[in-house]
């Protein structure tokens, strides 16, 4: 059934959530936003408008904390996400997974390719999926096209953690979440992963809980 707010414009609908200072409300899992897709950007929000929202997914990512927030995280259903990674890990996670640091970025209207067959197993998580996390195997090296916040062309080559941050986050642009991609019986607890898995890998996670890696 319709209601007024299903009328109501990309722009009006995000005024409406920059109306109120701070980090945004993020949307959890079974929120239908979240499965939809998203809308290419094209002008929908004015400059000055789509650099407040920028902002405002800055500000929210900072506060979650986290790596990437899709707009559809917080009920916008665009085609816009940003990433940043300072990456506080030890040295042994950072060679292990690839997380070198990562500067803030905005993504727009992006799309990726894998570049060769190589997959890469992890645990992640998402923002919109709290207290959870489950292995995924994805591609190792990604070539990632679209836009930046200035419509400037956006054609990259990202490895390592950089390539699946950037994956995850333009899969929720598509109303793809990880657990769609994710080893199902991988699926762990925040408490469990503290208590059991904080090895770079996840080699005796996949032994112990009975999933394949790549
Ligand atoms: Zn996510």
């Amino acid at each position: 059934m319709a209601t007024p707010r299903d009328h109501a414009t990309l722009a009006d609908r995000v005024e409406e959530l920059l109306a109120t200072d701070g980090p945004l409300p993020i949307v959890a899992a079974g929120d239908p936003v979240l499965r939809r897709g998203t809308e290419r950007f094209d002008g929908q929000l004015d400059t000055a408008l789509l650099a407040r929202f920028v902002e405002a997914l800055r500000v929210t990512m900072h506060a979650a904390p986290g790596v990437g927030l899709a707009a559809p995280q917080v009920g916008v259903p665009l085609r816009i996400a940003v990433i940043e990674d300072p990456a506080p890990v030890p040295d042994e996670v950072r060679l292990a997974r690839g997380r070198v640091p990562q500067p803030f970025r905005v993504l727009v209207n992006p799309s990726y390719e894998p570049l060769g067959p190589a997959r890469a197993a992890f645990f992640e998580g998402c923002l919109s999926v709290p207290g959870w996390q489950a292995v995924v195997a994805r591609a190792a090296e990604v070539r990632l096209t679209g836009e930046d916040e200035h419509g400037h062309a956006l054609d990259e080559v990202f490895g390592g953690w950089p390539a699946r941050i950037v994956q995850h986050e333009t899969d929720h642009l598509d109303g793809t979440l990880y657990l769609d991609r994710a080893e199902p019986r991988s699926l762990a607890s925040n408490q469990a992963m503290a208590q059991w898995w904080t090895q770079p890998t996840p080699e005796e996670a996949a032994k112990a809980l009975g999933f394949d890696l790549p």
